[in-house]
């Protein structure tokens, strides 16, 4: 505890130390713990792995009290008490899984303050019962995690959100704390009115996430793509592959796993105890791979995904941001990984299509959709792509994108698109008939296949004009007129429509420039992964560090407790690295606060000395 007369600051900086064994602040959180320190509310946005967690744990630290947390996250709310026990806070839980005798047991340690978090479910609050167990206790502050959840646009949208505005009518001198990484301007607005926030302070992070390589590839054969990606880079590392369906999903893990990768399926229709049982073996072994549909990955906080891998198109930019974000909290390397074709955007445009709700909500998916093929499409920079779309200026190329790696070239595909268009007009005509994109492409080159003389194609005048192309390239003709809304799809079988942008282009009143499609995929700028995490330690270090690293698998295991827990691989590194060879040198380390320090200062000077 602080002395009473330390200023703030003071406090915050010593608990920084002491208890976590961080150095220093890192962005704007000194700002924030100041501000709620002081007992003013805050609204915060970071991009995750900014480090939003100790915006309100220090404070729950500092001021008096019991810091409530409200968290969606019933799954991990275990491990978020276990992270701090390991630090040496006093934390607990109130959820749907507890035991009668455990509860009865952290609510009476609520009410004595004997500690200084709990965190609750949202679902929690509404019962009279939860309300005046807080009446009884000291409440610090209020955090309200993943703050987003209170968006009704949202794929998070959690209805018992809407009840915390409450928490300021009944606790009206608490302050609050609302924390989110989903970053557009839209959502901040509705987070802030609907928890009542308007008058706090909002601290809005930059969202750039500079150690994540971010790489759209066109899709051939997606499996062994990301096989290959795997190998190649990420070998022995953990990660996440995102699919569209249950089924891909199943099929990715299996094919992953015939081909020696450790990986496990995740999505809404496995039951429950095999979902959760899946996790907890991701985020407690060391380099299992995730296969799973976007249920999976809100509030996973385990800091060493190396990887996320894309096998189909997510819906929108904001969908895309926060799945990639699970990548890299620790600030290591890590690699953001999409692969995306011409069925990615028929299927899509027909989901929208033939979804429900109102002409209002179907152009608001559109709208979506269009944005995220803008970013696959484009010759600029990834990076400097996704930071304007959230409403940040963009500072040239950023050197770590696979545009800005392997510039690609662009062409004048005007002819081309006219050649596509007039076939897709000639076809219209038939107005019973109904021709995809493979139909069209194999009459530009000239093919004559069955259907082609079934329906005597071969007689059009646009039959053969198209041999300038390969197959492959009319694919990504085809792709970029659809995401630039020169040409549309229709109805069930992702027929080819004009819109009324093409006209322009038949009438010769626009140039189409495209993107040119790479003959092989880009290369990487130099080897990442497992390996990287070692990559610029000497040769001997690099065997400390794998020592270290079975040491902290041997105790986390015993423990049952993630890895990360224990200690980060960041933390891992700069010991075999700098090679204290006493506690207090060890002490220096970041990561290494006073608890840690106890409990395995020893063990860590012995794994050392053995090493040498
Ligand atoms: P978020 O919740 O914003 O995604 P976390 O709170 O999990 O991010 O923090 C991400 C990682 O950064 C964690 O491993 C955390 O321990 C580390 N971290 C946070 N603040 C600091 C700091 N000031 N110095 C060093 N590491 C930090
Ligand atoms: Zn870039």
């Amino acid at each position: 505890m602080p002395s009473p007369t330390a200023p703030t600051t003071e406090a915050a900086l010593e608990t920084l130390r002491r208890v976590f064994g961080y150095d220093s602040f890192r962005g704007f959180q000194r700002e924030v713990i100041d501000h709620v320190v002081a007992g003013g509310d805050a609204l915060v946005l970071m991009p995750t792995g900014g480090g939003k967690s100790l915006c309100y744990q220090i404070p729950a630290l500092v001021r008096d009290g019991v810091a409530v947390v409200i968290s969606p996250l019933i799954a991990l709310m275990q491990d978020q008490v276990d992270a701090l026990t390991a630090v040496g806070v006093r934390a607990g839980f109130l959820n749907s899984t507890l035991d009668p005798d455990t509860r009865r047991l952290v609510e009476a340690e609520f009410v004595a303050g004997e500690i200084d978090l709990l965190y609750l479910a949202p679902e929690a609050l509404a019962g009279q019962g939860t309300l005046s167990l807080l009446d009884r206790g000291r409440i610090s502050l209020f955090a309200i995690d993943e703050a987003h959840c209170v968006s009704q646009w949202g794929h998070d949208f959690r209805p018992d959100y809407l009840n915390l505005s409450m928490l300021h009518e009944r606790w009206p001198g608490v302050p609050r704390i609302a924390l989110t990484a989903t970053a557009t301007s839209a959502t901040r607005a509705e987070i802030a009115t609907r928890l009542d926030l308007t008058g706090a302070r909002h601290f809005v992070a930059s969202f750039d996430r500079p150690n994540i390589q971010y790489r759209i590839v066109p899709k051939r054969e997606p499996r062994k793509q990301l096989l290959a990606l795997l190998r190649d880079e990420h070998p022995g590392d953990a990660g996440i592959v995102y699919c569209l369906s249950r089924a891909s999903v199943e099929k990715t893990a299996e094919f992953l796993v015939a081909n020696g990768i450790d990986a496990l399926p995740y999505h809404a229709g496995l039951d429950a105890a095999t979902r959760a049982a899946n996790q907890q073996r991701f985020l407690r072994a060391d380099g299992v791979v995730m296969v799973a549909t976007i249920a999976f990955g809100m509030g996973i906080d385990k800091p060493d995904v190396r990887f996320v891998a894309h096998l189909d198109l997510p819906k929108s930019v904001e969908g895309y941001y926060q799945e990639t974000g699970r990548a890299g909290r620790d600030g290591l390397p890590s690699t953001a990984w999409l692969a995306y074709g011409l069925q990615d955007v028929v299927q899509q445009r027909k989901m929208i299509d033939t979804s429900e709700g109102d002409l209002a909500h179907r152009r608001n998916l559109a709208a979506h959709l269009d944005a995220m093929l803008a970013l696959c499409e484009t010759v600029r920079c990834r990076r400097a792509q996704l930071l304007e779309y959230f409403g940040e200026p963009a500072t040239g190329g950023c050197g770590n994108c696979d545009t800005c790696l392997e510039p690609p070239e662009s062409w004048d595909g005007t002819v081309a698109a006219q050649k596509l268009l007039s076939t897709v007009f000639r076809l219209d005509r038939e107005r019973n008939q109904r021709f995809g994109a493979g139909h069209c492409i194999d009459i530009l080159l000239g093919r004559s296949t069955d259907k082609i003389v079934q329906h005597r194609h071969d007689s059009l005048t646009v039959f053969g004009i198209g041999g300038e192309c390969s197959e492959a390239e009319w694919r990504g003709v085809v792709r970029q007129l659809l995401a630039e809304g020169l040409l549309a799809v229709e109805g069930d079988y992702g027929t080819l429509a004009l819109t009324d942008a093409s006209a322009e282009v038949l009438g010769k009143r626009r140039t189409v420039m495209l993107r040119r499609e790479p003959a092989r995929p880009a290369r990487v700028a130099k080897p990442r992964g497992a390996a990287t995490v070692v990559a610029e330690l000497p040769a001997e270090a690099a065997g400390t560090f794998e020592r270290l690293r079975a040491w902290r698998a041997a105790t986390a295991k015993e423990q049952g407790v993630p890895a990360y827990v224990i200690f980060h691989d960041a933390t891992l590194r700069q010991i075999a690295a700098d090679k204290p060879s006493s506690l207090a040198e060890l002490s220096r380390i970041s990561g290494v606060g006073e608890n840690k320090l106890a409990k395995y200062g020893e063990q860590i000077l012995e794994v050392l000395a053995g090493a040498d």
